[in-house]
């Protein structure tokens, strides 16, 4: 049994959690908002919210839309905080099994195409591990993005949209220095989980999102060493120094 009043919400003592996830259950709107606001702060979560993960995967199998999507999205964000802030999911094995049943409703949210399909995108993101692209993902209309190179630590700036599709040394007062194309995937050298998400934009009609897909997982070159790398992963080292273990390996 969990104790849930020496769990730490946001605010403080989370003994208010377990009644409010029972009044979720039932679709109860204020109860929802209740959750949001003891679980999760502008992009930071808690020990409860880790805790109320096995909870939210079992609202997330509810036959209700009006249940099951509100506990896909809160679980998303809470999972993306908690990687991002380095707290370790994967080593604690109760919640390998929620993870991953969270991770399948989000990909059946998905696949009956949201209205907003790109909140429910992030979502699953987060959940298979891809929290600073969660945060980061637009439509890729603009979408641009600071990362270290793993060659020689210089900062590179990732760009993909309407302006162009490449990687660029950023510099304050002359812009994007040396721009050098970006290297897109061929869908059918993705693996594992990128493959997956891929799978699912172009499954769901979603061709913007998987045409940026397969340059966010496809290689970058990095204008000061030449070395080149995936923009996805290394966008996910700026996650907090210290744990970060995540529940699956991007690859
Ligand atoms: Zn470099």
């Amino acid at each position: 049994m969990i104790d849930w009043a020496r769990l730490q919400g946001v605010y403080g003592p989370a003994q208010d959690v377990p009644a409010l996830l029972k009044a979720a259950g039932t679709g109860a709107d204020d109860a929802w908002s209740e959750l949001w606001a003891q679980l999760w702060h502008q992009g930071n979560t808690c020990e409860a919210g880790i805790a109320a993960l096995p909870a939210l995967a079992s609202l997330a199998q509810h036959t209700d839309r009006a249940v099951r999507h509100p506990a896909i999205e809160l679980a998303g964000e809470i999972v993306g905080a908690a990687l991002r802030e380095g707290r370790p999911l994967e080593g604690t094995e109760e919640l390998q099994r929620p993870l991953a049943l969270l991770s399948a409703a989000a990909d059946g949210w998905l696949s009956e195409r949201p209205a907003d399909y790109r909140t429910s995108f992030r979502a699953k993101l987060a959940l298979d591990g891809f929290p600073v692209l969660s945060d980061a993902l637009d439509d890729f209309v603009d979408f641009c993005v600071e990362v270290r190179c793993p060659g020689c630590s210089d900062k590179v700036g990732i760009v993909i949209g309407d302006f162009g599709c490449y990687s660029s040394i950023r510099d304050w007062d002359l812009g994007d220095v040396h721009p050098i194309p970006l290297r897109p995937a061929v869908p059918d050298d993705l693996l594992g989980i990128a493959r997956r998400l891929h799978h699912a934009a172009v499954r769901d009609d979603q061709p913007r999102l998987a045409w940026g897909l397969r340059h966010v997982f496809g290689g970058a070159e990095c204008g000061a060493c030449g070395a080149i790398f995936s923009p996805a992963s290394a966008l996910e080292t700026r996650r907090a120094a210290g744990g970060g273990a995540v529940h699956r390996v991007p690859e």
